[in-house]
């Protein structure tokens, strides 16, 4: 029987949604609240390639839900609120109470608050992102997808900090790796397009704003390179990505800076914007980096080396490497990064064919490549749809 699935990925001011007819996966209304807590909120949808936008207040989380399912009935795209059944959200941290997706009650709801700790900037959002739906939509059904829950196949020792040992059996202080449901998604896509036997050992290089890679063996991640939370890995935006741990002590004396004070400098002054001092955006670094910018250029250099670093550590997770793929805004847009990246793993047997790469294409690897490398548009929202049918079954 059909059933008609939101799947929501709620930030701090936007909201992103599908809704899909399962299990076909059709999808039927697809969009983003951007902005919301303010006046002049911006609303975009698709309703069978066709594209709308609009403006409108949204003063919080609830206002942009209600926004979205009055545009539902009065499109009609359904008749009645009742027709979704389901509605699974994408959930940072589960911490280690959760590897798989689970149906929400009260308990569940408890834990996400009690790991927003982990993921201050994520999980309450997503809880709010929950009651919301609760009240506006009661009678659906509602699951958690958590960004961790791919991840915990990664074996003890790539998971364990060398810290006493009390930090990890009480409090667990361990790496997760995030991103799950996009990695899950890369996986399964790679197999279908090029077959088990060409995906055995794969890295998937989710490059977005935030950003991390993931060493995944027949369809499991072993390896990630995000870690207690999404700070850790490769630079990204804003974000540092891994540091000196003793650098943090060292500023907080030094420049008399609290935690917070810290904690906000580490996610939304570092990365690309704190290397370059101009954008967290490729293709803004790109443009200076042209006209001879050195900073913007040293950003694309330690992006680009970082990757390939992380890269050549999970070929030796992997013991060798079949597929190498991009995706995420970066990953899938940018033959500037691919490029860049792909220079130096010739010694791995990767050699890019730089017109495939230019056009975007699927198969980017050149013909004397030993390594499959692929470009595969990212899809989080319907592995949140399938699992939450697999919850529902
Ligand atoms: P995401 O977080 O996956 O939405 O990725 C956002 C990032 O993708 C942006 O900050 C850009 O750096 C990058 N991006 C998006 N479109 C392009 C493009 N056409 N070329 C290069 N980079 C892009």
């Amino acid at each position: 029987m059909s059933e008609k699935i939101l799947a929501i990925n709620a930030g701090s001011s936007s909201l992103k949604f599908k809704l899909y007819d399962m299990p076909e996966a059709k999808v039927l209304m697809s969009g983003q609240v951007d902005r919301i807590g303010s006046q002049t909120g911006e609303f975009s949808y698709a309703i069978a390639g066709s594209r709308s936008k609009s403006v409108a207040p949204m003063p919080d989380h609830m206002a942009a839900i209600q926004h979205v399912i009055d545009t539902l009935l009065s499109s009609h795209v359904i008749q009645s609120k009742n027709e979704i059944s389901g509605v699974g959200h994408r959930v940072s941290h589960g911490g280690r109470y959760y590897s798989e997706p689970v149906l929400i009650d009260e308990d569940v709801k408890s834990k996400i608050k009690e790991l927003s700790v982990l993921s201050p900037l994520h999980n309450p959002v997503n809880l709010m992102g929950i009651e919301a739906f609760e009240k506006l939509l009661p009678h659906a059904k509602e699951v958690a997808v958590f960004d961790t829950a791919f991840h915990h196949t990664i074996p003890a020792k790539a998971y364990m900090y060398a810290l006493p040992y009390s930090y990890y059996k009480d409090h667990g202080i361990r790496r997760y790796g995030f991103h799950g449901p996009s990695h899950e998604y890369i996986a399964q896509k790679a197999q279908e397009l090029f077959g088990a036997e060409r995906t055995h050992r794969l890295i998937s290089c989710h490059l977005g704003n935030g950003g991390s890679l993931t060493a995944i063996r027949d369809g499991k991640s072993i390896n990630s390179s995000m870690g207690f939370t999404p700070l850790a890995g490769i630079v990204m935006g804003t974000r540092s990505g891994d540091i000196d741990p003793e650098i943090i002590p060292f500023i907080e004396e030094e420049f008399n800076m609290d935690s917070q004070d810290v904690r906000k400098m580490l996610n939304h002054d570092s990365g690309l914007l704190g290397i370059s001092g101009i954008s967290n955006d490729i293709r803004d670094l790109d443009k200076a980096a042209q006209t001879g910018n050195e900073r913007a250029q040293l950003a694309l250099d330690v992006y680009a080396h970082q990757i390939q670093q992380y890269i050549g550590a999970y070929t030796t997770d992997l013991e060798g490497l079949d597929t190498l793929v991009f995706t995420a805004g970066i990953g899938e847009h940018s033959a500037l990064v691919r490029k860049m990246v792909c220079s130096r793993l010739r010694y791995l047997g990767v050699k890019i064919d730089e017109a495939k790469n230019q056009a975007n294409e699927i198969s980017i690897e050149a013909e004397d490549s030993r390594v499959k490398v692929a470009v595969i548009p990212t899809d989080e929202e319907i592995i949140i749809a399938r699992d939450v049918m697999a919850v529902l079954d």
